[in-house]
């Protein structure tokens, strides 16, 4: 019998491979990780990951992966998923860059996984030990990170920003914003514009000043600064009464979008503080405002207000999508915006005027308007002797959860909700670190919707009325995602993944049961030519802590918590 023994030459040849093949391997992982640059980040709507909050800087929350479509996404499976060791609100996207994905947890933990396997790669774990979090009004929640070349950014509840390295995790830069336990808080997703890292604050209501902040995204160095309230003397200052200003409100908790064209950054801003409206009349800019921003000084350009002297919490703080629409025959470049106070706003980008507005909820509050210019009801304003039952809630017609623009269906999907609520004047003095409201309230049902919470709504862009209507017994909380594919992706409160025909509204598909209620925000990308779509589940934010009623009623109350990520593929 011939024995084959491998030659000397053959066993060195094979060392030389298996070195090769494992330098190889490091190499590779290395060079897995591209740099998201200024043009990916410009082009990001056609990048095979998800570059950012809302995918690209239109926030349109639409990928161009038609893999999974109207024809096969019945037969979406679960690919893989993760248990997150913590209960509350799970709200953030996966962030997608090639086969890295990161999320981030309630309490500002970090992770990063292998985006097609779900392998986990690193964990970082903010530290929060020395952090009153009693200033955080609706839940120790994050909504996700943002890249820039080598590294992923976070923005955390001590009111820091994070740069961490996004292959290893290891810390590049971590820096204070403001002295934490006075009323302000992050927990939204940064965005960035040309190497600068955007952040906005929380803590409307703890009367905290708000501010949009840039800092540089390699060395976390302040780059500007811009207060939403101006002081006296500067414009809009008179909009407030003597001192109140400095208590003011307007926090900017939400991303904003960006229009490369124009080189113009749109950012919501939140409701004035105190809540009571009696205690600073005027119009209190730029509270329940978008304010379009030049990013490279942080100098306002313009503003529109949504809900002008602001009473009931409505904020304005809820995303502008970047759309072109055609209004009676008139081609517009515009945002369009879902406020908290019930209505569906066109306005034009390039100079802030109103194009439409149209009701998508009950709204009382803000009753019409005038030289586009909305009005309020005078009657529908509580004191402290006058209790009032308006519409919507403060939790709004919708909430933070993003709304999705399809440019294939030229439509909008709102997650709406059905509510209005009793609100009475209190008295009520400024103290740092405590929330300043000066009334009390209570969530009630919406009677023109007996039995809905909630609903999934497309609005038609060109119009501003409902396409289609999806009703819900629960109230909807999921951020909406829509694809090439003709789908629209959503999560519901008892735990199912969602997805529709984007076009009529049919549900093509459910996912099984999930362990917890959707607040999450769904995203998408591809691997290999492979398309995923993650979400998290995890119930909780704002609504079982303020929703009243609807936060009572047994179907929300029994929702189970436990935050897990799940992700899907065919
Ligand atoms: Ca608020």
């Amino acid at each position: 019998m011939n024995v084959h023994r491998p030659t000397h030459q053959a066993l060195k040849a094979l060392a030389v491979a298996i070195v090769l093949a494992c330098t190889g391997t490091a190499a590779a992982a290395d060079a897995d990780y591209a740099p998201v640059t200024d043009a990916r980040l410009k082009a990001a709507g056609t990048d095979n990951g998800w570059l950012m909050y809302r995918r690209d800087y239109t926030s349109r929350g639409y990928a161009p992966f038609k893999t999974i479509s109207t024809k096969n996404v019945a037969n979406l499976k679960p690919a893989w998923d993760w248990k997150s060791p913590l209960d509350m609100g799970h709200e953030a996207p996966p962030i997608v860059n090639g086969d890295y994905l990161f999320v981030t947890t309630p309490k500002n933990h970090l992770i990063a996984f292998q985006a097609s396997t779900g392998k986990q790669l690193w964990t970082y774990e903010h530290d929060l030990s020395n952090v009153g979090l009693k200033t955080i009004c609706c839940d120790v929640v994050n909504r996700g990170v943002a890249l820039y070349g080598d590294k992923v950014y976070m923005a955390t509840l001590d009111n820091r920003v994070v740069a961490l390295d996004a292959k290893t995790g290891k810390v590049a830069w971590n820096e204070q914003l403001n002295a934490p336990d006075v009323g302000y808080a992050m927990t939204l997703a940064p965005l960035v514009v040309k190497g600068k890292v955007i952040v906005g604050v929380s803590g409307g209501e703890y009367g905290a000043r708000g501010f949009v902040e840039a800092l540089d995204a390699n060395t976390g160095k302040q780059v500007w600064k811009l207060h939403t309230i101006p002081l006296p003397g500067e414009p809009g200052g008179d909009t407030w009464p003597k001192g109140a200003a400095e208590t003011g409100g307007g926090a900017a908790w939400l991303t904003g979008s960006y229009d490369a064209d124009t080189d113009t950054l749109f950012w919501g801003v939140g409701n004035p503080g105190p809540w009571l409206a009696t205690l600073r009349p005027g119009d209190n800019l730029y509270t329940d405002s978008v304010i379009a921003v030049n990013p490279a000084d942080g100098k306002i350009k313009w503003h529109y207000q949504y809900t002008p002297n602001d009473t009931w919490d409505y904020d304005g703080t809820n995303e502008t999508v970047l759309t072109d629409i055609t209004y009676q025959g008139k081609k517009y470049k515009a945002i369009v915006s879902a406020s908290r106070n019930g209505w569906f706003y066109a306005i034009d980008r390039t100079n802030g005027k109103l194009i439409y507005a149209e009701k998508f909820a009950s709204a009382t509050s803000v009753s019409g308007f005038k030289d586009g210019k909305p009005v309020t009801d005078p009657e529908m304003r509580p004191t402290v002797d006058k209790e009032v039952f308006t519409c919507p809630s403060f939790l709004g017609g919708k909430n933070w959860w993003p709304i999705s623009v399809s440019p294939d269906t030229h439509m909008a999907y709102v997650p709406t909700l059905h509510t209005c609520m009793t609100m009475k004047g209190a008295a009520v003095s400024y103290k740092a670190g405590l929330p300043f409201l000066g009334e009390t309230f209570l969530v009630k049902r919406d009677p023109a919707f007996p039995n809905h919470w909630g609903s999934v709504q497309a609005i038609d862009l060109n119009t501003g009325k409902q396409a289609w209507t999806f009703p819900s017994e629960l109230p909807w909380n999921g951020g909406m995602l829509t694809t090439a594919g003709g789908l629209l992706f959503s999560g519901s409160a008892d735990g199912y993944l969602y997805a529709f025909d984007a076009k009529t509204g049919k549900v093509l598909w459910k996912s099984p049961q999930m362990a917890s209620g959707v607040l999450g925000v769904p995203s998408t990308w591809t691997v290999n030519g492979k398309q995923y779509v993650g979400v998290f589940a995890g119930w909780g934010g704002g609504v079982p802590i303020w929703g009243g009623e609807m936060a009572k009623d047994p179907k929300v109350r029994n929702i189970p918590l436990g935050g897990h990520l799940y992700v899907f593929s065919l």
